[in-house]
């Protein structure tokens, strides 16, 4: 699995490619943090599954 993923934005309005910031496993699965790069922008996802 990548380290980026490209979805938009809410803050720049448009797609950006976000990096992960950090991973962890948690009993769901693997917890990641992913960043916008040009705005700072965080979501995490738990197993691929966003969870704001
Ligand atoms: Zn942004």
């Amino acid at each position: 699995m990548s380290d980026t993923v490209t979805r938009s934005c809410p803050d720049c309005g448009d797609d950006r490619e976000f990096y992960t910031t950090a991973r962890t496993a948690v009993h769901l699965g693997e917890k990641r943090k992913f960043r916008c790069p040009d705005c700072g922008y965080v979501f995490v996802r738990i197993d691929g599954i966003e969870a704001g």
